[in-house]
C-alpha cells in the first residue's frame, strides 16, 4: 500500500500497527517497558541500530511509534519523536540542536513555557535570544548574527491569534543557514504543514486538540531526518518518552481529528462572526475573518481558522475580569483545544506578571479574551458569551 497516496483521514484511521496473532482490528495497548531478544546476535545487532527494533520504552514502543508514524505522513516529515509533554518536544529539541555560544532569534509572542526557556534557563548555557515582533517580519534579519543556529515562531499566535507568513520565514532561514522550527500547536497537522512552506522541524504540543478532550499531556517533534536523529539520541538518554498509554490515546484521537477540527472551526468562525456584531466588542480577531490583518497570508497556509478567537471587550482590565465572572456554561481554564469551550483574560491571568508594555508587545491588551472554541451547540457557547457580554 502507498501510503503517500492515502487521504488525511485515511492515513489518521488506517496507518496501524501490525495485527498480532490475536486479529485485533484496534490496536492494543503495549504496556512494557522493555522487550526480549532471540539470542547474543539478535541483542548485538538490535543494540548496534543494524536492526530496527524496539529495545527499551525509553527509545521506541510500538504504540509511540505508531502516533509518531501517523504525524510524519500527516505532516510531510522524514522522521519524528514523542514526548511526555508539549514543553518536553520544545526542551530537548533545542538542548539537541543547540550548543553553548549558539544564538536564537524567535518571535517575542510565544507559549510562556517556551518564553521561560529562552530567558531563564538558556542563559545558563550561555545561549542567547533575540526577540522580533511577530507582525513586523520585515525586521527579522536584523537580529541574525554570526551565530544565530535557529529561527522560532508559532503561528497562529497565543494568545493574539496573529499570522505569520511560513514562505517568508523558510527564505529567511535558507538564505542564513538557519534551522527553522515552527510550533505548530495552534493549527494542527490537519489545518497547516510548515515542512510544505520550508521548516525543518515542526512542533505539536499533543495536549491540545490532537488529544482534543482534555485527557493525556504529550508532545512531538518531526522534520528532517538528520535533525531528528541528534533529537532522538538527546531524548533516549535524557528520557522525556512519550508513556505507550498515551501515545495509544493520542493515536485513537489522530482518527477523529479531521473531522473535530472541522467542526471546531466551523463553530469558531460562527462565534467570531457573532461576537463583530456585538455592541460591547472592540474587535475581534479570527484568522479566517477578513478583518484579520493576515488573513491572506492564513488563507494561503492553512485549510480553515482554526478554534481561537481573540477579542478586544470594551471597558479594558475591569470588564475583562467582569466578563469572566458573568459567564455560566463556558469553562473557565488554561488549557486549550477541548472539546469544552474555555475562555480566558489573559491580562489579569496568564500574563498578570507582565508590565503593560510587556503584554502590549505580544498583541495582549487589558480588554483581550481568548475563547478556545469547542465542540457544543454552537448556539449555547453565542447565547453564553452573549449574556456574559450584556
Ligand atoms: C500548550 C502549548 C505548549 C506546551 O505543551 P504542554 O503539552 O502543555 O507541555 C507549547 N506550545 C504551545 C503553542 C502550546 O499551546
Amino acid at each position: 500500500m502507498n501510503k503517500k497516496k492515502l487521504g488525511f483521514e485515511t492515513n489518521s484511521i488506517r496507518n496501524q500497527l501490525e495485527r498480532t496473532q490475536y486479529q485485533e482490528h484496534s490496536v492494543p495497548l503495549f504496556l512494557t517497558s522493555s522487550f526480549i531478544f532471540e539470542d547474543a546476535e539478535d541483542m548485538r545487532a538490535s543494540f548496534s541500530e543494524e536492526k530496527e527494533r524496539n529495545i527499551y520504552s525509553r527509545f521506541s514502543n510500538p504504540n509511540t511509534s505508531e502516533f509518531v508514524e501517523k504525524i510524519c505522513q500527516m505532516e510531510g516529515a522524514e522522521e519524528g519523536y514523542a514526548f511526555a509533554t508539549g514543553m518536553a518536544a520544545v526542551f530537548s529539541t533545542f538542548a539537541a540542536l543547540l550548543n553553548a555560544g549558539d544564538h536564537v532569534v524567535s518571535a517575542g509572542s510565544v507559549f510562556g513555557s517556551t518564553h521561560a526557556l529562552f530567558t531563564k534557563y538558556f542563559p545558563k548555557w550561555n545561549i542567547e535570544t533575540s526577540y522580533f515582533n511577530i507582525n513586523q517580519p520585515e525586521t527579522i534579519e536584523q537580529f541574525i548574527k554570526p551565530n544565530t543556529k535557529i529561527l522560532y515562531a508559532e503561528s497562529p499566535t497565543n494568545p493574539a491569534v496573529d499570522i505569520i507568513d511560513l514562505e517568508l520565514l523558510a527564505n529567511i532561514a535558507k538564505k542564513h543557514n538557519l534551522i527553522l522550527i515552527i510550533d505548530n500547536c495552534f493549527a494542527t497537522p490537519y489545518l497547516q504543514n510548515p515542512i510544505a512552506f520550508g521548516a525543518d522541524i515542526v512542533i505539536h504540543s499533543a495536549t491540545k486538540l490532537i488529544d482534543g478532550q482534555g485527557r493525556v499531556l504529550g508532545g512531538i517533534a518531526v522534520g528532517r531526518a538528520d535533525l531528528i536523529r541528534e533529537i532522538y539520541l538527546f531524548s533516549r538518554n535524557t528520557g522525556p518518552a512519550l508513556s505507550p498509554f498515551n501515545a495509544w490515546v493520542l493515536s485513537k484521537s489522530l482518527e477523529t481529528l479531521a473531522v473535530r477540527v472541522e467542526k471546531h472551526c466551523d463553530n469558531a468562525l460562527k462565534i467570531a462572526t457573532f461576537l463583530e456584531s456585538n455592541a460591547n466588542v472592540q474587535t475581534v480577531k479570527y484568522p479566517f475573518l477578513p478583518s484579520h490583518p493576515q488573513f491572506e497570508i492564513a488563507k494561503k497556509q492553512m485549510r480553515l481558522g482554526g478554534n481561537i478567537v481573540s477579542f478586544e471587550i470594551k471597558g479594558g482590565l475591569a470588564a475583562g475580569r467582569a466578563f469572566l465572572d458573568k459567564i455560566k456554561m463556558c469553562s473557565l481554564s488554561a488549557n486549550l483545544g477541548d472539546t469544552r469551550t474555555i475562555v480566558t483574560h489573559p491580562a489579569s491571568t496568564t500574563h498578570s506578571k507582565l508590565s503593560v508594555e510587556e503584554r502590549l508587545s505580544v498583541g495582549i491588551t487589558d480588554g483581550l479574551v481568548r475563547v478556545s472554541v469547542g465542540l457544543e451547540t454552537v448556539e449555547d457557547v453565542v447565547n453564553d458569551l452573549q449574556q456574559a457580554l450584556g
